[in-house]
């Protein structure tokens, strides 16, 4: 078994998670006493998003990167980043660690893929939704368009993932809000709609939706488990 590393804290509401379903998968998949063999490494998310709001993108970096560091002196064999958002970094933390990183944007384009869409909506931070390292990919390596929401969409999406999902804050308006957004979307045609924030599922469930909804958290915490195995 290869050992994973994880790079939590953005935010531990959802390296909560990824921890836990790593460890339910790899017993699933083996029986017994088996657990996952990781290390995580997270950073403060107190420190780090004033520094994403204010577009201060060099410092954002410099965390990925000690933590990746850490995480690869640490013994783990891949790295998995556990957001979204910071995927916008896999080519300069692929400069600087000798480990593979198992994108989440793959793992999800082969989800959608299987179940054979081709057209989906994308929800997450403002970063996710409007610059191109998530979408572009999701295009050019499994033929996949997206549709996000529209500018007053995009903002309530971003607020409630920062002001309340990364504090475990559950609320029930915004689920009700979400879910709104999620039907806007399928009426501008997207067959399904990813949940492109880790923290999201926390407030829809993937097996709630009318349409297909495809959890980033789940999908790559299963990919891990799934390359950790291989
Ligand atoms: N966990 C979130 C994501 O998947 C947002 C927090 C962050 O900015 O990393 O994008």
């Amino acid at each position: 078994m290869k050992t994973i590393g994880l790079l939590g804290g953005m935010t531990a509401e959802s390296s909560l998670v990824y921890y836990q379903r790593v460890n339910e998968i790899t017993r699933e998949r083996l029986g017994g006493n088996h657990s996952a063999r990781s290390v995580m490494v997270s950073v403060d998310f107190g420190e780090v998003e004033p520094h994403m709001e204010r577009g201060e993108w060099d410092r954002v970096l410099a965390f990925m990167l000690d933590a990746s560091r850490a995480i690869e002196r640490g013994g783990a064999d891949f790295l998995v980043l556990c957001t979204n958002t910071m995927h916008r970094f896999v080519e300069e933390i692929g400069h600087e660690i000798k480990i593979p990183i198992l994108h989440i944007a793959d793992a999800t384009g082969a989800a959608i893929r299987k179940k054979g869409l081709r057209t989906v909506g994308l929800l997450g931070t403002r970063f996710t939704m409007e610059e191109d390292f998530y979408k572009g990919r999701l295009l050019e390596k499994h033929g996949i368009a997206t549709i996000i929401p529209k500018q007053e969409d995009r903002e309530l999406v971003h607020k409630v993932i920062i002001d309340e999902l990364s504090r475990g804050i559950i609320n029930p308006a915004s689920r009700a809000a979400y879910r709104r957004v999620i039907n806007s979307l399928a009426v501008r045609g997207a067959q399904g709609v990813i949940l492109g924030c880790t923290e999201i599922p926390l407030l829809v469930k993937a097996e709630a939706g009318a349409i297909p909804l495809f959890d980033t958290t789940e999908i790559h915490a299963r990919a891990a488990v799934e390359h950790a195995l291989a």
